[in-house]
């Protein structure tokens, strides 16, 4: 008989997600004899049958791969034919020296929802549930190659069903890692703050609802960490977890069972649907409907994040009854600042003030992963937090990138390893003040690069000497013998959003980066930049008028003082009557004038998110803060979308002077406009100064395309109007697509200069 054989490796995403069966059940299908395997790169598969029949089953591979796979390369090689009976499934090939993609964690499947509910089925109301198409991944993932002993399942042996399923080819838990029934999987108990375990299995789930009823504080363990939950609905209730977790005003994220329940609070478009019900189940922003909600849960907002129940221990905890909330506030169970517990006696430790009872289970989180955040700009994702559902996915590169390791900035750091065409950006690691963050952001490093078979050949940093991070990359290449390479703060903004939006590294670029700060090479704060380059180098062609920044982060966390900062540096008085003005005691006001005048603690500032901050506390929205940029996002709520006037603002050479904005909107508050219209008036003059800089560019440099990135951008109202703007104008802006606007896409770009670079200088 004529037969043929071929050899065919797979790299993807292709462990986790169902492939070995996929491939197997498709063998079969083709009469074909061989065996697939999980390598340390992909999957290995032997094949040898009627050549015919080869040829259609490579075919099918690209087409009918699993749901949650994601091919990036097939490799096929001839070979001769061999006499083999049947198809198997073989042992791992694990080989160090390569690497794969690791799946991140994925939500509930509906196949599993239905098992979970029916009182026939042997996993009824099983907290644990999971099949192939769904359950942890990333937060339980050791090492590669992902089978059970590298996983935090190890210790669950599987009873004979169990095994039976993961077995069987044809089960919908052939070889799903993390399987596990009542009879020999994790469990859940509920304790009280005190230790004293009080229910457990079903009664533990009965019990925590009871307490969420009755207005009690529940620390939850679930996927990528603890969660604090309370009734949504219950004012005393958020109140207490407010006050309890000294978090006065910073949105609470929420969590429905369904898309049906969720729509009483929020609109929901129908890609906003997609988005809440897709296998990364993230927290979409969407827009607020009057409601029963408590205002509590997110004070002076337009919008709420809302999450859909992502695993089968959530959908527990909210399904639905007479009388019970249909949304329960689901913050991350830490302390201000501090990273998400993943542990359970680290958690009742340190949440032991803040939660009434804890909801616990025995599998092990092997890495805390925070809920991702999304909002939609004209229909598309726009990220602002990239974790659970997205890391460790990697962003695919248009060309190969040497080893390198980018450690990213300070706030909301991420950090970035490049190897063959592949960027392993991070998940939100946070802010690395934080000794805890730190701790986790050195081990994560070090996961990472294990994981994925990375070994740096090159470290990159933020310029800023201070940064938590800049120190590790400078000892870290010290004890290693490696080059560093420094990269300003909002060029790596910069090269980031080019690259996602898979523009050439060379391609010259407008950078509209309006940021908080970034450590400027002239000793000053940066961030209201304009700035034109690629990844090779770029130059500051335009800034706003550097202002003091007295204190330092007293003045960040206390716009009031940055409003009359500004004034002052304009040479404007203080209006005795403005809310910045009264905001500050007499005593304040005059050491804040004394520091002025002597420039005592003054750093200089180009900063565009300080300057938003200004105008904040001038109109009274908010005259000092409680968690990270609470007056710019207070500002765009109240500001009337609709308003069309604008205020000028004058270019003094490279310098953007914005005196004419605050004599006008002073001059807009003695006239008693509305300070809707008002807010309104500043964003289209923000808007409209992005466009001038813009027009100026492309005068002087050709420029059309314009890249918008730094944390003033994740203002929704502004981007929409600065879009139209430039697209109105033949530009074409380029905004965030695959890491976030803020200080999270910051260790991508970092990793993108350096990796042109380093290419360069081998030519
Ligand atoms: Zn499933
Ligand atoms: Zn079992
Ligand atoms: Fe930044």
């Amino acid at each position: 008989m004529n037969q043929i054989a071929r050899e065919i490796h797979i790299t993807g995403i292709v462990q986790g997600v169902g492939f070995r069966p996929f491939i197997y059940n498709l063998a079969l299908e083709n009469n074909l004899t061989g065996w697939v395997r999980n390598s340390a790169s992909g999957v290995d598969i032997s094949v040898t049958g009627d050549p015919e029949e080869v040829m259609a089953f490579i075919q099918q591979i690209p087409i009918h791969a699993p749901r949650l796979a994601q091919i990036d390369t097939i490799e096929v090689t001839e070979k001769s034919p061999q006499h083999q009976t049947g198809f198997k499934i073989v042992p791992s090939n694990n080989v160090m020296s390569d690497f794969m993609p690791v799946s991140p964690d994925v939500a509930i499947c509906s196949d599993c929802q239905t098992e979970l509910f029916s009182s026939a089925d042997r996993r009824f109301r099983y907290p644990f549930i999971n099949c192939t198409n769904c359950g942890p991944r990333f937060t339980i993932i050791a090492d590669t190659p992902y089978d059970r002993p590298n996983t935090t399942m190890a210790a669950f042996t599987m009873c004979p069903d169990c095994r039976g399923e993961y077995e069987d080819p044809t089960d919908r838990r052939f070889h799903a890692q993390p399987v596990a029934c009542p009879v020999c999987g994790p469990h859940v108990w509920i304790e009280t703050p005190s230790g004293l375990i009080t229910a457990d299995q079903e009664a533990a789930i009965q019990s925590a609802r009871q307490h969420l009823t009755d207005g009690k504080i529940v620390a939850i363990k679930g996927l990528g960490g603890f969660h604090l939950a309370c009734d949504a609905g219950n004012t005393a209730a958020v109140a207490m977890l407010r006050s309890r977790k000294g978090r006065p005003a910073k949105p609470f994220a929420l969590m429905s069972f369904d898309i049906a329940s969720m729509r009483q609070f929020v609109e929901i478009s129908s890609s906003a649907e997609q988005l809440l019900s897709s296998p990364q189940a993230p927290i979409v922003l969407l827009p607020k409907r009057s409601s029963d909600l408590s205002e509590l849960v997110a004070p002076q907002q337009k919008n709420l994040g809302f999450m859909l129940a992502y695993t089968p221990l959530h959908l527990l905890l909210l399904e639905p009854a007479e009388g019970y909330p249909k949304a329960l506030v689901m913050t991350s169970g830490n302390l201000t600042d501090e990273p998400i517990l993943r542990e359970n006696d680290a958690a009742i430790e340190g949440l032991s003030g803040i939660a009434d009872a804890f909801l616990l289970h025995d599998r092990p989180i092997y890495r805390r992963v925070d809920d991702s955040v999304i909002t939609l700009v004209e229909d598309q994702p726009y990220f602002l937090r990239r974790a659970r559902g997205y890391a460790p996915n990697p962003i695919r590169l248009g060309q190969s990138a040497p080893q390198l390791l980018a450690v990213g900035p300070q706030m909301k750091n991420t950090f970035c390893l490049t190897r063959d065409r592949y960027a392993f950006l991070s998940h939100h690691i946070g802010d690395l003040d934080d000794w805890e963050t730190f701790q986790d952001f050195q081990r994560e490093i070090d996961h990472y690069q294990h994981l994925f078979r990375v070994k740096p050949e090159i470290i990159v940093h933020d310029l800023h000497p201070d940064y938590a991070s800049t120190r590790y990359a400078l000892l870290r290449a010290k004890a290693d013998n490696l080059p560093v390479l420094g990269v300003q703060h909002h060029h790596a903004h910069l090269a980031a959003a080019m690259i996602e939006n898979h523009l050439d590294p060379e391609t010259m670029v407008g950078g509209l980066i309006f940021d908080g700060s970034g450590y400027g090479p002239d000793g000053t704060i940066w961030g209201g930049e304009a700035l034109a380059g690629n990844c090779d180098s770029y130059q500051r062609k335009y800034h706003l008028k550097t202002v003091p920044l007295p204190g330092g982060d007293a003045s960040i966390r206390k716009p009031a003082r940055m409003a009359l900062s500004t004034l002052w540096a304009y040479g404007l008085d203080w209006p005795q009557s403005n809310p910045a003005y009264l905001a500050l005691s007499q005593q304040e006001r005059e050491i804040l004038q004394f520091q002025l005048n002597a420039q005592i603690n003054t750093p200089q500032t180009s900063s565009m998110g300080r300057l938003f901050d200004a105008v904040a506390a001038l109109l009274g929205v908010r005259e000092s803060i409680s968690y990270e940029a609470q007056a710019a996002i207070e500002l765009e709520a109240i500001a009337d979308p609709h308003e069309k006037e604008y205020y000028p603002c004058v270019l003094d050479g490279s310098a953007i002077d914005v005196a004419p904005i605050l004599s006008g909107i002073l001059k807009d508050l003695d006239d008693r406009l509305s300070i809707a219209a008002i807010a309104g008036r500043f964003h289209q003059t923000i808007a409209h100064l992005a466009l001038d800089l813009a027009i100026r560019l492309h005068r002087e440099l050709h420029l059309s395309r314009f890249v918008l990135s730094g944390g003033v951008w994740q203002n929704q109202l502004l981007l929409k109007q600065t879009m139209f703007l430039l697209e109105n104008e033949g530009f074409i802006p380029l905004i965030h697509r695959q890491t976030p606007p803020n200080d999270g896409c910051v260790a991508f770009g970092q990793a993108m200069i350096a990796s042109y670079r380093y290419q360069k200088q081998k030519e």
